[in-house]
């Protein structure tokens, strides 16, 4: 179908006049075989021009399957982090490493080496075990070893279709958040506040994320879960801040977060 779109923050324009969005490898294979210029985008999350083409963009959100077996789970390029986060925690798994938004793709975030966070976590593209990806002259190729510097590549392996990443048990975790923190209180100590927890992060607190769930453990609440980052365009506070609105929000979508 004939029709442009843009990256997810609205910054540029794609250049590609046709997306396809299709439903079947078989049918990734036909299009990429029939084509002088493929590129795979995801949740099109990137910055850069990275996913560009003046070719055929390939979307693959209607391919959403994933199946688990044993230590091991099977996406399909169209699968999200967050979706894929539901389906294991409802089975008793997790993975190591999780961006900060949930509404990325896993084999985009992957290919871009997504840092996640964590001093002793490898990145999300670490958890990867093999794929599936359509080669330029339309065949399907699959890839169990040797799979370094195949999984980062940036889109330029070809389509990948499917992906299979380590799991391991879910756990819980909970969330301190430390507000005001100048930054010459981490100068000369930033590894050592980085070595503080599984995970840590530091944030400009443009959206009061921070002062929302201080504000719970302030009267006695423990925060357990993840967080969705919600900076879809309806959500963002105006300048200047709201911070009125975040927090009803917060009630409003994630009481079930929360618990006594
Ligand atoms: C260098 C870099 C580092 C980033 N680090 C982080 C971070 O640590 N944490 C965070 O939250 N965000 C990060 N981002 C922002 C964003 O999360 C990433 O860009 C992430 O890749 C977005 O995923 P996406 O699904 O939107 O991919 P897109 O932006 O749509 O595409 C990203 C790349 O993946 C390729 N790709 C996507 N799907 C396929 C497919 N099926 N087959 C083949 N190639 C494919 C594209 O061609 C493109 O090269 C980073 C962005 C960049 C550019």
């Amino acid at each position: 179908m004939s029709q442009r779109i843009a990256n997810w923050a609205e910054s540029f324009t794609f250049s590609a006049s046709n997306v396809h969005r299709p439903r079947s490898v078989a049918e990734i294979q036909s299009l990429v075989s029939g084509s002088t210029r493929v590129k795979a985008i995801g949740t099109r999350h990137s910055f850069s021009r990275i996913a560009d083409t003046d070719g055929d963009l390939v979307c693959l959100e209607k391919m959403c399957g994933i199946s688990v077996e044993g230590t091991k789970v099977t996406v399909e390029a169209g699968v999200t982090f967050g979706q894929l986060c539901w389906h294991l925690h409802g089975m008793g798994l997790a993975l190591h490493n999780l961006a900060s938004l949930p509404h990325i793709s896993v084999v985009g975030g992957c290919a871009t080496a997504t840092h996640g966070s964590g001093d002793k976590n490898g990145n999300l593209a670490t958890a990867v075990r093999g794929l599936d990806f359509v080669a330029a002259d339309g065949s399907l190729v699959s890839l169990t070893d040797n799979i370094d510097g195949a999984v980062v590549n940036l889109g330029a392996l070809g389509v990948v279709v499917r992906m299979t990443l380590a799991v391991g048990p879910s756990f819980e975790m909970r969330q301190d958040v430390y507000e005001d923190l100048p930054l010459s209180a981490l100068e000369g100590r930033f590894d050592e506040a980085t070595a503080a927890g599984y995970s840590v992060s530091l944030f400009t607190d443009w959206r009061q994320i921070a002062s929302t769930i201080d504000a719970f453990q302030a009267g006695g609440w423990v925060y357990r879960g993840i967080f969705v980052w919600d900076k879809t365009q309806g959500v963002r506070p105006a300048m200047g801040g709201d911070e009125i609105v975040v927090h009803q929000q917060v009630l409003q979508f994630f009481p079930h977060r929360f618990a006594p």
